[in-house]
C-alpha cells in the first residue's frame, strides 16, 4: 500500500508473545497487498485489470468484499467514488506507470477516461470472482483498501484477546476500548500544510474510525498548477477546488477511508450537501476566497459525536 502502519494495544491478560503478534499483523497486511494492490503485478487486482472481459476472474472474499463497499459508496455519491479509475489515475502520474513532471496529452486523458465506469464491473459472493465488460478496465482501490486492512488488523488484534487498541495504516485510524491509563483514545487530526503544526482538532475516539483524505497527500507542479492525486470522474482530470482535507468518522475503517476520498473529489460544497444527506460524520478544511485563512466546516452527526467541539450556535 506504500505507506506505513503502526499499532498500540493493550491487554489485561499478559501476551505471551509480542513478537508473534506483529508478524502476525505484518503477514496480514502482505496477503492483503497481494490482493488488492494495483502495484503489485501478480495481486488479484493485478491480474483481474489485465483480464479479458465478459469472463468471471477468481479472487479472495477479501477483495469482493471491498469491491461490493466500493460499489456501495459510488452509487450513494452519484459516481463521485469511482474504483474503475485505474488507467487514468496511472495515466495522471499517480499508479504503478510512474509519476509525471506535466499533465498527459489530451488524447491520453480522453483514452484511460474512456475505460472507467462502475457499471462496466459485476462482482460475485460465491464463488467470489471479479467481471468486467470492456477490455482494459481497471481497478484501483487505492481510496478504500488501506481502510479495510485497518479493519481486518483490529479483527486480528480482537483474536488476540487485545481489549484496547488503536491501528493505523497510512493516516487511516480505528480505535476499540480505552488508552492505556484510560478514557478514550485521542487522535490529533491532520491539518493542511500551512495550517500552524498542532491546530488540527485532536478528536477522543472509541469504537469508531477515522480517516482523513487531502489534496496536499500526493501531488506535482507544473507551470505553477497543482495537480492532485485525487481524480474527478466527470472531468478526467485532477480536482482543483479548494477543498484540502476530509476527515470522516465512521463505524469501519473501510466506510471512512472511502467518503472521505469521495469528499475529497466533490470540493466543499457538494461535500457539505453529500455530508447532510448521506448523515455522514465529515470535517472539511479548506482556505477562504482570498485563500489566505483556513476555514473548517463540520456535518451535523460530527458535531453530535463531539459536541464538545461543535460550533456555537449562531457562530456559523
Ligand atoms: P485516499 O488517500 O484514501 O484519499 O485515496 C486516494 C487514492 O484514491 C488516489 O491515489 C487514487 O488511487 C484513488 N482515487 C483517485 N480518485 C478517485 C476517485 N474519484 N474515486 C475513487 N478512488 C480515487
Ligand atoms: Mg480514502
Amino acid at each position: 500500500m506504500g505507506t506505513s502502519w503502526s499499532v498500540i494495544a493493550h491487554s489485561p491478560r499478559e501476551i505471551v508473545d509480542p513478537k508473534a503478534v506483529s508478524e502476525s499483523i505484518a503477514g496480514l497486511l502482505a496477503t492483503l497487498d497481494g490482493r488488492l494492490s494495483n502495484w503489485i503485478d501478480d495481486s488479484e487486482v493485478s491480474r483481474f485489470n489485465r483480464a479479458t472481459p465478459s469472463t468471471w476472474v477468481p479472487v479472495s472474499a477479501d477483495t469482493v468484499a471491498v469491491v461490493q463497499a466500493a460499489m456501495d459508496v459510488s452509487a450513494r455519491s452519484g459516481g463521485a467514488f469511482d474504483v474503475t479509475l485505474g488507467p487514468l489515475v496511472d495515466t495522471w502520474g499517480f499508479g504503478p506507470g510512474g509519476a509525471r513532471a506535466a499533465p498527459p496529452p489530451d488524447r491520453e486523458i480522453s483514452g484511460a477516461g474512456s475505460l472507467a465506469g462502475m457499471t462496466r464491473l459485476q462482482v460475485r459472493d460465491n464463488p467470489p470472482a471479479l467481471m468486467k465488460s470492456i477490455r482494459g478496465l481497471g481497478l484501483d482501490l487505492g481510496g478504500i483498501a488501506k481502510g479495510y486492512a485497518v479493519d481486518q488488523v483490529a479483527e486480528l488484534l480482537q483474536g488476540w484477546g487485545f481489549t484496547g487498541y488503536l491501528v493505523e495504516i497510512g493516516g487511516e485510524v480505528r480505535a476499540r476500548g480505552e488508552r492505556p491509563g484510560g478514557g478514550p483514545w485521542r487522535v490529533a487530526l491532520e491539518t493542511p500544510p500551512g495550517t500552524a503544526a498542532g491546530t488540527g482538532p485532536v478528536i477522543p475516539l472509541q469504537g469508531l474510525a477515522v480517516a482523513t483524505s487531502g489534496t496536499y497527500r500526493n501531488f506535482f507542479e507544473a507551470d505553477g498548477r497543482r495537480y492532485s492525486h485525487i481524480i474527478d470522474p466527470w472531468h478526467k482530470f485532477p480536482v482543483t477546488h479548494t477543498l484540502s482535507a476530509a476527515s470522516v468518522i465512521a463505524d469501519t475503517a473501510m466506510l471512512a477511508d472511502a467518503w472521505a476520498t469521495t469528499m475529497m473529489v466533490r470540493g466543499p460544497e457538494h461535500a457539505r450537501d453529500l455530508a447532510i444527506e448521506q448523515g455522514l460524520a465529515v470535517l472539511l478544511q479548506y482556505q477562504d476566497a482570498s485563500g489566505t485563512r483556513w476555514e473548517t466546516w463540520s456535518s451535523p452527526a460530527w458535531n453530535a459525536l463531539l459536541p464538545e467541539q461543535a460550533p456555537t450556535p449562531g457562530s456559523g
